[in-house]
């Protein structure tokens, strides 16, 4: 089966621990602290793996976690960082953050990019000796690694995009003309994957053609219309739209073409603005007239006109001209730029902002996560450690804050899980 969409979860490696050690050693009586720092936690990368054409694989298996960093060690070892966890995606996979639908990435290039990076390890209590503190029972802890849930989205990457009603001749024409073989019958919905082929122009250069199931073509399967399809002709550059000139099944070949277009409008406006050459194929089946009076119709529109018969090549190496000669005219293939992380002001966490709040006696200091950070770091059963929170509690002005609001001595102050009595 073909699958274009997938959600998954991404977690990245946490920073290992820092360590709290001194140094010890025969004959040498007290020895400074040595605790080394944690390891890095792995990331997780995305690249490209031209082996893959479709995301089914991560149908099945939907988290995806990096290993987290060692952690530090006595002698001042740090600990081991974790390897990166590398996701491999076909070409031309967007990466978008699942909750806003921002793109992080879009995997059309061999560069292998970053999603969701391993936190740092914590320093290990070495690096908190200071001349009067000496022996520093405390380290940090890591960060934690980035967590996420995705969307990957497949965007086929073509020049040429081929779009039309059921059996009008797509795969035929796209097997003619390039190396790709799809599935040719003569009944509807044959093309339920979109299938690349690369079309050979003689000395090196080429393009890549798209035959895409077609609209209405997926109804069958329960996928609508088959809208989701129209995802892999976004980024091609121009459109070729395929219709039955001599209107075998019964349709009018203009009627086909006006549809598909209202199709085309209804998903995007822009790609309903995309070049498009009007291929009429089956000319076998229709006379000279008939050919005619279609091409006067599609020139008027302002649209270039190649009557063809796909089978027997009739007509084709004309179309694949002009194709290649429009193309040196158009951008490359759009590629999607990442969109940039809603700001956020750190300004105001460097700011360390808190509340306090008096109830019943208690002192509650509220609203200051960041403390949260420095909690985590603090043993309350070391006096070093606890000189050190205090020291933070004074210079983010929360004691400060305390004596304004009253606080007296012995009064049970409260930060988050921390209680503990006030002494001036
Ligand atoms: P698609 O659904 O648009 O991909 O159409 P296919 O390429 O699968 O073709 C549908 C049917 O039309 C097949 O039986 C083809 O053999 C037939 N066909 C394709 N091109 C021509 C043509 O130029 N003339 C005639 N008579 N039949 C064609
Ligand atoms: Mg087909």
């Amino acid at each position: 089966m073909f699958v274009d969409i997938a959600k998954i979860h991404l977690k990245a490696g946490n920073g290992g621990n820092g360590a709290v050690s001194f140094h010890r050693e025969k004959y040498v009586a007290a020895g400074g602290p040595d605790g080394g720092d944690g390891g890095r936690g792995g990331d997780i990368i995305f690249k490209v793996d031209d082996n893959l054409s479709t995301l089914a694989d991560f149908r099945y298996k939907r988290k995806y976690t990096a290993e987290d960093g060692q952690k530090g060690g006595a002698s001042r070892c740090t600990g081991k960082s974790a390897p990166h966890l590398v996701i491999s995606v076909p070409r031309g996979t967007l990466v978008k953050e699942t909750e806003t639908g921002r793109i992080i990435a879009d995997l059309s290039d061999d560069e292998p990019q970053v999603i969701a990076k391993g936190g740092n390890g914590g320093w290990g209590n070495m690096h908190f000796a200071t001349a009067t503190r000496q022996i520093p029972r405390f380290a940090k802890n890591g960060n934690p690694g980035e967590e996420l849930d995705v969307t990957l989205e497949l965007k086929l990457l073509a020049d040429v995009g081929l779009i039309g009603f059921p059996n009008v001749g797509k795969s035929t024409l796209i097997s003619v003309v390039s190396e790709a073989k799809p599935n040719i019958a003569n009944y509807h919905f044959t093309t339920l994957t979109p299938v690349l082929g690369v079309v050979k122009m003689g000395e090196g250069s080429s393009f890549v053609m798209a035959d895409i199931p077609g609209l209405i073509e997926g109804a069958s399967e329960g996928i609508g219309l088959g809208h989701e399809f129209l995802r892999h002709v976004e980024r091609c550059r121009m459109l070729l739209h395929v219709i039955d000139a001599s209107g075998s099944e019964g349709r009018d070949p203009i009627d086909d073409f006006e549809k598909i277009n209202t199709e085309l409008e209804k998903f995007s406006s822009e790609l309903k603005g995309r070049p498009q050459i009007v291929v009429a194929n089956k000319c076998d089946l229709c006379d000279e007239e008939q050919i005619e009076s279609l091409r006067k119709h599609f020139e008027n529109s302002g649209y270039k006109f190649f009557p063809i018969m796909a089978p027997i090549c009739e007509g084709t190496k004309e179309l694949i001209d002009c194709v290649a000669a429009t193309l040196a005219k158009l951008p490359e293939i759009k590629k999607y730029e990442a969109e940039p992380k809603p700001h956020i002001d750190y300004t105001v966490k460097k700011k360390r902002t808190f509340n306090i709040r008096a109830y019943d006696g208690v002192f509650f200091v509220e609203d200051a996560p960041w403390l949260m950070d420095v909690m985590n770091t603090v043993d309350p059963d070391d006096y070093e450690s606890l000189q050190y929170f205090e020291r933070v509690l004074r210079s983010s002005g929360i004691i400060d804050a305390l004596r304004a609001a009253g606080v007296q001595e012995g009064d049970t102050v409260s930060v988050y899980d921390v209680e503990f009595e006030y002494v001036p």
